[in-house]
């Protein structure tokens, strides 16, 4: 049999196969998207393997090659549209242990593709007083190669930018799933045909990001009479050269107030909010600003946290306030949008109300500041879901549709030919996680037809 001899080519590497335990690392939040949830909910790996080492990633490689086994990466397993589920069985390729820091200093950290954000974070503060330039809001557990191969920005892109932009990441160390699998050093624009690939074209084995100074950030909340009041200061706010902030997220009423329940208490039921993260120098003026809005500050961490344990801020931002909504109402389900402008915020309010209480995401987009959303949707079906994603097309704004498990389909729209060429000579099997990259399926997929994509493997699963 096909595994028995991949396994048996895996010596003493690291192998579970009870199907509790390989299905449970056969998941991740895909569970948030409905349409996702009934796609995938039966796909499961026979097995996961757990590297120490980089050698140890080269030798199940290498077996994988030559068995024709699907090999599927996973970091924590917190990405949102089923990235980290093995679509055609296989292996699970779980990268948690190899958690080492290789290198920091006051500029930048290199650290193998499993370590914890927030693990990497404490370390170049304790040590350098330098701190990660953006994180998802899944800091406490997500990896930096899970981040870097499926995640896109977060806390601190007000300042940053995201992944896509040049110089965010500053190498990586990739192995190939070719015959002898080759370990390639990637810098510079390379870096780009291996980031967002979901793990499609190359293992991930260590990561280097920049640094920037460290701060003890000052949780905000501050209230408004309504969301487009909110979405008008957040904006004003992200654009003031002087205040230094790492996170403007406006949030609708009443879903701060029945959503965010270690902070409830703060928020009066009919106040929309934005929550900010702000260095301890700036938050005066932030007061004083606040003050010239008509904004109210409604809650701030070094003042009304005193003593108690509260979540930090931004685990009210980014996906977190899907999961706190989630856990109040598992009816509703989410969008990520994009708004170039505060007009077409309101227009899209006025069309849906209350259907999609807006969350928002102020961040610098190619050096400006724009609105990123991830809008609550009060789900109904999945035709009425499509009808709101065509409402936001039809009015200028883009969607990046969080309820397709593909590549292309849940943002780019289009082949990225570097990263279907890379995988040519990377991936030639096509064994890494296989479904994912709809290009190396059917180069010819028309993205403009509206047919939506599935895998032939799912027919298995289902
Ligand atoms: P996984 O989910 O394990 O993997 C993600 C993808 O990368 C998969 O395709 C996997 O196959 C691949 N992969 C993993 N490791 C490797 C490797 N070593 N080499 C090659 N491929 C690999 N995302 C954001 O960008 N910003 C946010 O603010 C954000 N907030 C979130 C909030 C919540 C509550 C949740 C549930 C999710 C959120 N996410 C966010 C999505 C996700 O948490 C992040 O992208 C996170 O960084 C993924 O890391 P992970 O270790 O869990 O990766």
């Amino acid at each position: 049999m096909t595994l028995d001899a991949f396994r048996s080519d895996l010596g003493a590497i690291k192998v579970e196969d009870n199907p509790k335990f390989v299905q449970k690392k056969s998941r991740d939040f895909y569970w948030y998207s409905p349409v996702l949830k009934r796609q995938l909910e039966g796909v499961s790996a026979e097995l996961v393997v757990t590297p120490q080492s980089e050698a140890e990633v080269v030798q199940v490689l290498r077996a994988a090659y030559r068995h024709g086994v699907a090999i599927t990466p996973r970091g924590a397993g917190t990405g949102n549209y089923g990235q980290a589920m093995p679509l055609s069985g296989g292996a699970i390729l779980d990268l948690s242990a190899m958690d080492r820091i290789v290198h920091s200093d006051a500029t930048r950290v290199r650290a193998q593709a499993g370590a914890i954000l927030e693990k990497m974070d404490r370390h170049t503060k304790a040590e350098h007083g330098a701190e990660m330039r953006f994180f998802p809001s899944t800091y406490r557990t997500a990896t930096i190669g899970g981040f870097v191969a499926g995640g896109s920005g977060g806390v601190g892109s007000i300042r940053w930018g995201g992944l896509r932009n040049f110089g965010n990441i500053l190498g990586l160390t990739v192995v190939t799933c070719e015959e002898e699998p080759r370990v390639l050093k990637l810098e510079g624009a390379d870096v780009l045909k291996v980031a967002h690939a979901y793990g499609t074209n190359g293992i991930i084995t260590e990561v280097e990001i920049p640094l920037t100074a460290a701060y003890d950030w000052v949780g905000v909340i501050l209230g408004f009479p309504d969301i487009i009041e909110a979405c008008r200061f957040g904006e004003a706010l992200g654009r003031q050269d002087g205040i230094l902030v790492k996170e403007i997220a406006p949030v609708a009423a009443p879903v701060a107030h029945d959503y965010f329940g270690h902070h409830r208490r703060f928020i009066p039921r009919e106040s929309s909010v934005v929550v900010a993260m702000v260095a301890p120098q700036s938050v005066e003026a932030l007061e004083v600003y606040a003050r010239h809005s008509d904004a109210k500050i409604l809650f701030r961490s070094d003042r009304d946290a005193q003593g108690e344990r509260l979540p930090p801020v931004f685990e009210l931002c980014w996906n977190h306030t899907t999961m706190l909504g989630l856990k109040v109402d598992p009816s509703i389900t989410y969008l990520q949008t994009q708004y170039p402008d505060l007009e077409r915020v309101k227009r899209i309010h006025e069309l849906l109300g209350d259907e999609l209480p807006l969350h928002l995401e102020v961040i610098r987009f190619d050096g400006r500041v724009v609105f990123s959303g991830l809008p609550i949707v009060r789900f109904t079906t999945e035709e009425r879901l499509e009808e709101i994603i065509a409402m936001h097309e039809e009015n200028g704004c883009l969607v990046f549709n969080p309820h397709r498990y593909t590549l292309e389909e849940g943002g780019m729209k289009r082949t990225d030919r570097g990263q279907l060429a890379f995988k040519r000579e990377a991936d030639p099997k096509g064994i890494l996680n296989p479904g994912k990259m709809v290009a190396w399926e059917n180069p010819d997929f028309d993205f403009d037809s509206g047919r939506q994509w599935l895998f032939s493997g799912l027919q298995r699963a289902d």
